[in-house]
C-alpha cells in the first residue's frame, strides 16, 4: 500500500512524453520505482524504469501493468486509466480519479462543469449544429472561437472567427458528429496559469501565480512571479483552488487563466497532470510540480511550492526542422549562466514539436527572461 513503512513504492505513469519522464525523475530521486505503459516507443521515458509497450486500451495489459504498482498515474488527460480493471483498483491506487479525466477530456463538458460550479468562464455554448453556431456567435459578437471538444492541444482544434465566413469555414474543418465548442473570444490583457497539487484526502497547496505567453497557440515562455497586482493574484489562486476542487483534481492540476482589462480573471481550461507552464518549479520553487505530484498521488506530505528565487523564466526548446535529432547547440547553451537546460530525449524532430526547455533564474525579470531566450535560441536540436 503506499505510504508503507517496509516498502519503496512503485509508481506507474500511463504515458511516455516529457511530462513522464520529469515525473519519473522526480520519483526515482525518491528512491521510488517507476513503471511506464505508452502505445509506442518514446524517447522521453527510456531509461528511466520498466517501459512496456503496448495496447494500453487492453484491460488485462492495464492489469499487468498495474499489478506491481502502488499507485498509477497519468501524464496525458488521454490516458485511459478508466479502463484499469476494478480488480487492480483494490490494491493500486489511481490518481487523478478517471471521473476528473472523464470532465476534463471533453472542452465542453468542462467548461459546464465549472460554470454550473459558479466559476467564471469566458461566454460559451455548445453547438450541435452549425445553426447553433451562428446563434452563438450573433448573441456573443465576433470574433468567436471554436474549439473542439476532444483531442486537441497546442491549438490544433480551435479556430478563432472574425465574422460569419470565418465562422462558416472553422465549423467546416473542425466540427465533429457532436459538434464543437464556441466561446466568445476573451480580450485579455495577459494569460496566466495556476498550478494546485492535491492529495486524495483533499490536503493542497498552490503554486505562485505564473505569467504564460503563447505562440502560434503553443506555450512560449512562463515567467513566475506573473508580476500582476496583489488583487489578481489573490483572485487566480482562489478560482483556481475552486475550479480543482469542482472536478476532484488529484496530483497536479494546472488552470489556465485569462486576465481581463477590468481585473477580473476567467478560467480557459484545465489539465489534470503536470504541466508546461510549471516546468520553472524544478529549479525556482522549494518543491518541483513533477515531486509534488508524486507526493500528492501517494498521499504523502506535500512539499513548498513557494519560490526559492526572485524570479524565473522557462522558454519552450521547439523543434524548427524534420529530422533525427541533434545536441546542436548545446553546449553554447549551457555557457550561458543561471540557466538550466532539460532536453526531452526524443529521438525525432520536427517542426513545432516540444524538445526540451530552459529555465533561468535571476533578480530581474526581464534580464531573467532575456538570458532564457537567448540559451533557448541557441540550442538547434
Ligand atoms: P494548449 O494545449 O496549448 O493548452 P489547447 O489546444 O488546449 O492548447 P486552448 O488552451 O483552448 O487550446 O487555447 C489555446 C490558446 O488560444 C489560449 O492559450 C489563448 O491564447 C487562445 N484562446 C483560447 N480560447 C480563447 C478565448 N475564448 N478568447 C481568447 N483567446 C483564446
Ligand atoms: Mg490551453
Amino acid at each position: 500500500m503506499p505510504g508503507s513503512p517496509d516498502a519503496f513504492p512503485t509508481i506507474g505513469i500511463l504515458g511516455g512524453g516529457q511530462l513522464g519522464r520529469m515525473t519519473a525523475m522526480a520519483a526515482i530521486r525518491l528512491g521510488m520505482r517507476v513503471r511506464f505503459l505508452a502505445p509506442k516507443p518514446a524517447g522521453p521515458m527510456e531509461g528511466l524504469g520498466e517501459t512496456i509497450v503496448a495496447d494500453w486500451t487492453d484491460p488485462e495489459v492495464l492489469l499487468d501493468f498495474a499489478a506491481p504498482c502502488d499507485v498509477v498515474t497519468v501524464e496525458s488527460e488521454w490516458a485511459p486509466a478508466e479502463r484499469i480493471p476494478p480488480l487492480a483498483l483494490e490494491e493500486v491506487g489511481v490518481w487523478p480519479d478517471p471521473a476528473t479525466l472523464h470532465v476534463i477530456r471533453d472542452k465542453g463538458l468542462q467548461k459546464a462543469t465549472l460554470s454550473e460550479a459558479g466559476l467564471p468562464v469566458p461566454d460559451f455554448a455548445l453547438c450541435a449544429t452549425r445553426d447553433d453556431a451562428f446563434e452563438a456567435a450573433e448573441r456573443f459578437g465576433y470574433p468567436v472561437v471554436l474549439k473542439r471538444f476532444r483531442g486537441s492541444y497546442d491549438g490544433y482544434g480551435n479556430a478563432t472567427a472574425a465574422d460569419a465566413d470565418e465562422l462558416s469555414a472553422g465549423w467546416e474543418r473542425l466540427a465533429e458528429d457532436d459538434g464543437l465548442l464556441l466561446e466568445a473570444w476573451a480580450p485579455f490583457v495577459r494569460e496566466l496559469a495556476v498550478l494546485v497539487a492535491r492529495r486524495p484526502d483533499g490536503e493542497h497547496v498552490t503554486y505562485p501565480v505564473a505569467f504564460t505567453e503563447q505562440r502560434d497557440h503553443r506555450c512560449h515562455a512562463v515567467v513566475a512571479p506573473a508580476g500582476i497586482e496583489e488583487a489578481v493574484t489573490e483572485q487566480a489562486r482562489r478560482v483556481a483552488l475552486r475550479a480543482v476542487e469542482t472536478v476532484g483534481g488529484v496530483g497536479i492540476t494546472a488552470v489556465e487563466l485569462f486576465e481581463m482589462p477590468d481585473g477580473r480573471v476567467l478560467i480557459n481550461e484545465l489539465a489534470p497532470r503536470p504541466h508546461n507552464t510549471g516546468h520553472y518549479t524544478i529549479e525556482a520553487c522549494h518543491t518541483s510540480q513533477f515531486e509534488n505530484h508524486v507526493r500528492a498521488v501517494l498521499g504523502w506530505p506535500l512539499g513548498d511550492p513557494s519560490l526559492r528565487v526572485p524570479t524565473a523564466a522557462m522558454i519552450n526548446v521547439i523543434g524548427r526542422r524534420t529530422g533525427e535529432a541533434t545536441p546542436r547547440g548545446l553546449t553554447e547553451a549551457l555557457a550561458v549562466p543561471d540557466v538550466s537546460v532539460h532536453l526531452y530525449g526524443k529521438r525525432e524532430v520536427r517542426p513545432g514539436r516540444k524538445m526540451g526547455h530552459v529555465t533561468a533564474t535571476g533578480t530581474n525579470a526581464v534580464e531573467t527572461r532575456f538570458r532564457a531566450e537567448r540559451a533557448a535560441e541557441l540550442i538547434h536540436l
